[in-house]
């Protein structure tokens, strides 16, 4: 069975706590973004290192495997969004569908050894990025081609989410 591609715009979860995995972005201080990455990492590699990382728990869900490609890739597109903020005035972002690049790179044939050295590097990247924000420059904008508007703020907790959800999808 094919994965329902994710087409909920998820920006809601700014607004009020997650109801699957309980973040509340309210509670998070977007300075200590960078930090709250580096601590999930070792928790994403042992979710790699187990046997059944491949297996998908039922025929319409991600495997753990996938899961960690997903979250690879979510580093390297959000450490992109990111730079462009900082670098650009209200940038618009490149387009990104997740659920086409599952299928394209071939996430569920990916091996994990490999793929948890990607994530580490990813991981290390986007932290390396959001730490090194300047205090005036939380409040730069970007946005979506569908009309989202972020901060960097914003943008940082949004991200955190992505990685903490599905670190609960895996019960990482
Ligand atoms: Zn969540």
């Amino acid at each position: 069975m094919d994965i329902e591609p994710d087409t909920k715009d998820w920006t809601w979860v700014l607004e009020r706590p997650c109801p699957a995995c309980g973040f509340d972005a309210a509670q998070v201080d977007p300075t200590a973004v960078a930090d709250r990455v580096l601590d999930v990492l070792p928790r994403w590699r042992h979710v790699l290192g187990r046997v059944e990382a491949r297996e998908r728990p039922a025929p319409a869900t991600w495997s753990p495997l996938e899961y960690a490609c997903h979250v690879r890739d979510v580093f390297v597109v959000f450490d992109r969004r990111v730079r462009l903020m900082l670098d650009g005035d209200d940038p618009e972002f490149e387009n990104w569908d997740q659920d086409v690049t599952a299928i394209q790179d071939d996430y569920a044939v990916q091996l994990p050894s490999e793929v948890a050295s990607q994530l580490d590097v990813a991981g290390r990247a986007v932290a390396e990025t959001f730490a090194a924000v300047p205090d005036d420059a939380w409040s730069r904008t970007g946005r979506r081609g569908n009309g989202s508007v972020f901060t960097v703020a914003t943008l940082s907790t949004y991200f955190l989410h992505d990685v903490v959800h599905h670190l609960h999808d895996v019960h990482g």
